[in-house]
């Protein structure tokens, strides 16, 4: 007889626990979250067994906001979260305001409000603390899903989804930047080494303002109360005038030498301050090695806020002061992955960071992640397993390898996309990739992620 699939994800970030919670919704397949770190704030009760102590490329003591895109919202909406806003705590985005570095207002524009998908902002731990209760809570229909945390890295294979001592049909690898899952699906296809790591574009310095530190700034706040606005600040290096060539050289140079500093409001009493920079080899050097395949930390903790003071001084004092006001700041590497064709090798496939990490300018990170789990889940739903015979269980295979291709087909001109635009908003494309600046059409692109409505009505307007 016919049975469900197992399926093992491995990370319980965004990615992993969007598909857990969507394959409960929608099969009954048997899944099972292998996350290597702890999630904090998920209640003891949802989590299947702890072993011992791993650790995170997320740090847990401070947690950090994450803006939510339209299409983000409405793959919260399929995956069933009723009114993403209210769960979530967050704030919905109302106003863009973006000035100089010296505080002077050059534009303010209005976010395009769509009250059944807006943008908002929340804290990446209401998000996976709302998706794995969805994947795992006893109350709610369906199979609860099995999240196992502090799960020792182990071996794995993707041609025999075996990690470890755990083996499934499929293992979905949403390790985000851990690179492991990666690693594996681009050697299983025999490509350059290179496509393996995320390049580190940027370095920003992250913490979470009080909202009374926002008195400066009355376009921020109503009577203290941090308006929906995500605010920006730039300053753009002096150059020499002959570095102008022409207007893409120039939007990439200035992409490239900018320092930005973004905040935003989280629904609670705290904003989110990002404070980005170029990276430079001096601060790249102070992130420890000791990561998986020897690779550097994402993260320093607890940096000194006269160190990023230093660093943003050709900002005016006030906004200075915004750095200082954070009870704790953090360097993060903010990484770039090479853009992958084939996301899915023997029984494996990836999703999220560790398919398409994304600069984070365009706020679609967490978006795409969950575009994943919505189309995936959805490809995956009516698979079935024979496992009594051979010549079946060679038949649900054939239909898992179909599965997979449309997958990818379907999500990586979407992914990657994303990963472009960042790019270019960033001054990094490759060289190679020139052309996709000269087409890009920022309405198209707006309309996309504005209107996009999850993988059913994607394939049905293909055909
Ligand atoms: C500074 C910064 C700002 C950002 N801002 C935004 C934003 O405004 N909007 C937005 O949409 N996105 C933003 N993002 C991106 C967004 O956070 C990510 O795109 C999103 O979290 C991706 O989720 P993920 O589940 O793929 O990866 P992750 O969140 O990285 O989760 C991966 C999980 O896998 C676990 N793991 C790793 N290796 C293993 C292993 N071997 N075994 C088991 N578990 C493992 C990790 O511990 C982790 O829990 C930002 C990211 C950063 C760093």
């Amino acid at each position: 007889m016919s049975r469900p699939l197992n399926i093992l994800i491995l990370g319980g970030g965004i990615a992993g626990l969007a598909l857990a919670a969507a394959l409960r919704q929608r099969s009954e397949h048997r899944v099972v979250v292998l996350e290597r770190g702890s999630l904090p704030g998920v209640p003891a009760a949802l989590i299947a067994s702890g072993l011992q102590r791993g650790h995170s490329d997320v740090p847990d003591a401070q947690d950090y906001g994450i803006a939510i895109a339209p299409n983000g919202t409405r793959m919260l909406h399929i995956l069933g979260v009723a009114n993403p806003v209210a769960a979530l705590g967050g704030k919905p985005l109302q106003e863009i305001s973006t000035r100089s570095a010296e505080n002077e207002e050059s534009e303010n524009s209005s976010y395009p409000l769509d009250p059944s998908a807006p943008a908002f902002f929340c804290r990446r731990s209401a998000m996976v603390r709302t998706l794995a209760q969805a994947a795992a809570s006893p109350m709610l229909p369906g199979a609860a899903v099995q999240i196992h945390i502090n799960v020792p890295v182990a071996e794995l294979d993707v041609q025999t989804a075996r990690y470890g001592e755990h083996c499934g049909d499929l293992i979905v690898l949403a390790d985000g930047l851990s690179k492991a899952g990666r690693a594996a699906v681009v050697d299983a296809h025999g490509l350059p080494a290179e496509l393996r790591d995320a390049n580190t574009a940027q370095l920003a310095y992250m913490g979470l303002v009080p909202a009374r530190a926002l008195a400066p700034f009355s376009h921020l706040h109503d009577d203290g109360v941090p308006r929906g606005c995500l605010a920006n600040w730039t300053w753009d290096p002096p150059h020499a005038a002959e570095e102008e060539a022409d207007e893409a050289a120039e939007m990439a140079r200035r992409g490239r030498a900018q320092q930005r500093l973004i905040l935003y409001p989280l629904g609670d009493d705290a904003l989110q301050l990002f404070a980005y920079q170029p990276a430079t080899a001096a601060l790249l050097e102070r992130f420890p090695r000791g990561g998986a395949h020897g690779s550097r930390a994402g993260f320093i903790r607890d940096v000194d806020a006269k160190e990023a003071t230093e660093v943003f001084a050709a900002f005016a004092p006030e906004v200075q002061e915004l750095l200082r006001s954070c009870p704790t700041l953090d360097l993060a590497q903010i990484r770039d992955a090479p853009c992958l064709d084939n996301w899915a090798a023997g029984r494996a496939v990836l999703v999220g960071d560790a398919a398409h990490a994304t600069l984070p300018h365009t706020g679609q990170g967490s978006a795409q992640a969950l575009e994943d789990a919505e189309a995936l889940s959805y490809l995956l739903a009516p698979l079935r397993a024979e496992p009594s015979s051979a010549s079946t269980e060679a038949a649900a295979v054939a239909s898992l390898d179909e599965a997979l291709a449309a997958f990818v087909a379907v999500r990586t001109p979407r992914a990657h996309m994303v990963q472009r635009t960042a790019r270019m908003l960033n001054g990094c494309l490759a060289p190679g990739e020139a052309q996709y600046m000269r087409d890009w059409d920022e309405v198209s692109y707006m309309m996309s992620m504005l209107t996009y409505a999850g993988v059913e009505q994607q394939l049905a307007a293909q055909q």
